[in-house]
């Protein structure tokens, strides 16, 4: 098993507030890991720090078994940011262009072949968007949209997907198809970091688990994480800190 993304003993603090302790894990190649923990339990800072976007105080990661801030083949992975529908909403460009947009890393200054516009095609067809093709990105629901910024890393040939609480504002009938379109992609050999606060949700799809507030809870299958008292215990770190508040 290649190992796509390596953390090791990573720590990382916000001036004097620390967001991610001594975290150690790894992504495998064909893994479909959630993340979960608490709000400001740190996941968009381990995200972060695992796409090299944010440089650790401490430890070492490691993507496709290179130093991540030296990774330079940022067509390997797509990222969906947190919120990622909000701001597309202002994106003035249609869904064909912004997929289009995902096939630039690959001819740089030459003009997009017919193989390059194949791939766009087929990165439509695949998400369920072809139809939609012609619309501008703000003109679409956020369900819509979330397909269109998947189809841009799909076009990217990207094998690596990190989204970050994709369906935040979609409605439950557009997330259950659009998780159905990750469990697909997963299939075919993507590997995906998922960051989603329903538990149930993320239990149904994804295959392993990272549990975390600000340290590590649990790393490991999804059936060893439901068996054990991660949840209860990364979630109880959040409220313990409440509960100095009664007098
Ligand atoms: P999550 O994604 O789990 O909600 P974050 O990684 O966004 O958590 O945040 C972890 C902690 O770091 C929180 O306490 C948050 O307030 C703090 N934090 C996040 N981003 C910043 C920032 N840019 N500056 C200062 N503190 C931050
Ligand atoms: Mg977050």
């Amino acid at each position: 098993m290649s190992q796509v993304v390596t953390v090791e003993h990573v720590s990382f603090a916000y001036g004097e507030k620390l967001a991610i302790d001594d975290i150690s894990l790894s992504v495998e190649q064909g893994d479909f890991l959630g993340l979960i923990g608490p709000n400001g339990s740190g996941k968009t800072t381990l995200l972060h720090l695992m796409l090299g976007l944010q440089q650790p105080d401490h430890g070492t990661v490691e993507l496709f078994g290179e130093p991540a801030q030296e990774f330079e083949d940022g067509q390997r992975i797509g990222y969906v940011a947190q919120r990622s529908t909000d701001r597309g909403g202002t994106m003035p460009i249609t869904v064909r262009e912004a997929v289009t947009m995902g096939r630039f890393a690959h001819v740089g200054h030459s003009r997009l072949s017919d193989e390059d516009h194949r791939i766009v095609e087929e990165a439509l067809e695949t998400v369920g968007v072809a139809d939609l093709a012609g619309r501008r990105i703000n003109q679409l629901s956020g369900g819509q949209r979330q397909r269109a910024f998947i189809a841009r890393a799909l076009a990217s040939e990207a094998d690596l997907l990190a989204l970050d609480e994709p369906t935040v504002g979609v409605d439950a009938e557009s997330r259950d198809q659009f998780y159905g379109l990750l469990d697909d992609l997963n299939r075919r050999g993507i590997t995906i970091i998922l960051i989603e606060h329903d538990i149930d949700v993320l239990t149904r799809h994804v295959n392993k688990i990272a549990c975390i507030n600000t340290e590590l809870y649990h790393h490991g299958d999804t059936v060893s994480f439901l068996e054990s008292d991660a949840l209860a215990e990364a979630y109880g770190a959040a409220h313990g800190v409440v509960e100095h508040d009664h007098p």
